[in-house]
């Protein structure tokens, strides 16, 4: 990174000014003008409060799956009970449902995990049924599915649950949501189901968030 003084980040109007020198926590980072702050230890801050406010909004809903009482909170969501959480979730963004969890009063949010989602989803066809192939039909996705399903043995590979509504295809190594976005859901079954490589598991909702949580493969 390149060397501006405080001086001259001020007198060409830029917001980041950087000496080299380490913050008082030993970061080497941009600083802001306007107040001195190191960008790194903001950062670190404001992804704590983050975390803090997600952690406040399951507290206040119990902190375990209303349903099951799972209690691993990487795989806890925030659900509306009667449903619409979607649009809501378009207009008030994850920080606004967390707030709005805080002051609501209890019955209109519930905690459930990924797993409840799913059957929840399943049981009031709030699953979207839409497919990305507009050639192909539901019934050719589910019929894919079942096969799939079958090949990887019908069982979450962690947990060993069996519910097929909760079964997820992963990625072993990860990069799932990368050829997500470069190709669609029947090239994807497709060659998970001629794969033999080990390079495909099941695991159930609730597990696939925890991998991706724990090896942080979210996004990737
Ligand atoms: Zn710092
Ligand atoms: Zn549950
Ligand atoms: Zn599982």
């Amino acid at each position: 990174m390149k060397l501006i003084s405080l001086l001259d980040a001020k007198s060409t109007n830029l917001k980041h000014y950087f000496t080299g020198k380490p913050c008082k926590r030993g970061h080497i980072a941009k600083r802001f003008v306007s107040s001195g702050n190191c960008c790194k230890c903001h950062l670190i801050t404001s992804q704590k409060h983050k975390v803090s406010r997600r952690q406040a909004a399951l507290i206040s809903l119990g902190s375990v799956c209303s349903s099951c009482s799972f209690s691993n909170p990487l795989a806890l969501q925030i659900d509306h009970v009667n449903g619409g959480g979607g649009k809501e979730y378009k207009q008030l963004g994850q920080h606004g449902i967390h707030k709005a969890v805080i002051n609501t009063k209890l019955g209109t949010y519930q905690l459930l995990c990924a797993n409840c989602n799913w059957i929840k989803r399943y049981e009031n066809r709030e699953c979207n049924q839409a497919t990305d192939n507009p050639s192909s039909t539901v019934k050719d996705r589910q019929h894919f599915r079942q096969k799939l399903l079958t090949k990887f043995g019908n069982t979450c590979r962690i947990c060993k649950i069996k519910d097929p509504r909760c079964l997820q295809l992963d990625h072993v190594s990860g990069g799932g949501s990368r050829q997500r976005k470069k190709s669609n859901w029947y090239s994807i079954y497709k060659s998970a189901l001629s794969s033999t490589d080990g390079q495909f598991q099941l695991l159930c909702a609730n597990c696939n968030w925890i991998k991706r949580h724990t090896n942080n493969e979210l996004g990737s």
